[in-house]
């Protein structure tokens, strides 16, 4: 069956999952065609990933880049055609020759590619956890309504999809199971003094003890807001109430998930911090494909913790259970709340306990109306972030 051959499109080629996903279809070159590659501003990475991947399309989102790619591709005789901005993005995500997307763009901005990949079908492999948050109900409708295949590469929900039978379907409640545990390995600061957290750097808050990220995954790990949204994304991935989805702090990052059946036996998948286990099981999916990273010595895991999580140190993950009880444009209103706050503080415009602060308040304030629609779910993140910036001006 090593015959199928792959069409994809990485969206966030340039970034710390994208890397990942170049890095391993490199290894595998053979079973993989990569069709269209996305960033939004370096185009030197994108040249580099261009002659080596010969993708037909490169997009970038920012405007001033495009002349500089299209200038080095065009020097180095490569025909990827160059295009831009948002309509660049869904039209690579939902070319008819491709039929896999990697959805690794962060934040908001990756939510109408991913989107417009499930509308056409396409088997879609979520990065993206913010697309999840801001409209998980839409997301998933529009995968059952096209036929869409979507698989979490999220380390934690990944992990429960492999527990889960292969005739699982994201979106569904899974039979037998009666709870879900995310574990969460508490960030770099799991052990700092409270009182000592006001004064901590962006380049503290992006040094994960245990994974190697993009710096707003970092910094959202450091306040466990990824914790959060990480409920909320399994909330929708496998339809569990938010009451049956707990969280448990595990330094070792070594379990990345348990799924609790109802007949008391607990399922749990087991290896290596590092991202490329979670990205080749959903590229191989249902399959298996071989890695050159060691597998765990059993013997070796003798020192496994898990402990209860302290909500008081991590005020945003009660505000996502709080907003996901609440439904409609509250996870959107929290998500692009987070955004502007975590932008803020690796700008050094906000001290990173703020960060919560900043979103707490947003939520007070904002609307929360209910949702149908994609226009309803940019409107809402729209009003959002004016007034979380507001907010920080102030
Ligand atoms: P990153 O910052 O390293 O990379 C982000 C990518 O998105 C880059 O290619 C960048 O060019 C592109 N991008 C950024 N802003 C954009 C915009 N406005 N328009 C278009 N493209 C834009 O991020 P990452 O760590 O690779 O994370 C990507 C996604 O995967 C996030 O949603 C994150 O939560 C999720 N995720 C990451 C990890 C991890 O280990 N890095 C683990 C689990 C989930
Ligand atoms: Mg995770």
């Amino acid at each position: 069956m090593h015959s199928t051959h792959m069409k994809l499109t990485i969206l966030g080629s340039t970034g710390s999952i994208g890397q990942s996903t170049l890095a391993l279809i490199e290894q595998h070159r053979d079973r993989f065609e990569v069709v269209a590659l996305t960033a939004s501003s370096n185009w030197e990475l994108l040249a580099k990933q261009c002659q080596r991947f010969k993708p037909k399309y490169a997009v970038l989102t920012e405007e001033q880049a495009v002349g500089h790619l299209e200038k080095t591709l065009k020097t180095e005789g490569l025909d990827t055609t160059v295009l831009y901005g948002q309509k660049g993005l869904t039209h690579v995500a939902s070319l008819q020759e491709v039929d896999t997307v990697m959805a690794a763009i962060v934040g908001a901005a990756g939510l109408i590619p991913s989107f417009s990949a499930l509308s056409h079908g396409k088997t879609v492999l979520l990065a993206n956890k913010e697309a999840l948050v801001m409209a998980g109900s839409l997301f998933i409708q529009e995968a059952q309504k096209n036929h869409a295949t979507l698989i979490p590469v999220d380390s934690e929900h990944n992990a429960i999809f492999q527990c889960l039978p292969s005739s699982f379907s994201v979106g569904c409640k899974p039979e037998g199971i009666a709870r879900l545990t995310l574990t969460a390995s508490g960030g770099p600061f799991l052990h700092t003094p409270i009182e000592k957290l006001a004064s901590v750097t962006p380049e503290e808050a992006s040094a994960h003890p245990k994974w190697s990220m993009g710096k707003k995954i970092s910094v959202d790990s450091a306040t466990m807001m990824n914790k959060g949204f990480e409920v909320i994304e399994a909330h929708w991935l496998f339809d569990m109430p938010p009451s049956s989805i707990q969280v448990v702090i595990h330094p070792e990052s070594i379990v990345h998930s348990f799924v609790h059946c109802i007949d008391g036996a607990i399922l749990a998948e087991l290896s290596q911090p590092d991202m490329q286990i979670p990205i080749r099981a959903a590229l191989a999916w249902p399959n298996r494909m071989v890695s050159p990273i060691p597998s765990l010595e059993i013997t070796e895991l003798n020192t496994l913790q898990f402990l209860p999580i302290d909500r008081k140190r991590f005020p945003l993950l009660s505000l996502a259970y709080a907003v996901l009880e609440e439904k409609g444009t509250a996870p959107v209103s929290l998500n692009a709340a987070n955004e502007i706050a975590v932008e803020a503080f690796l700008a050094r415009k906000l001290s990173f306990m703020n960060i919560s602060t900043v979103v707490h308040r947003a939520i007070e304030k904002l609307p929360v109306r209910s949702m149908t629609t994609l226009q309803e779910v940019l409107a809402a993140d729209l009003l959002a972030r004016t007034m979380t910036r507001e907010l920080i001006e102030r």
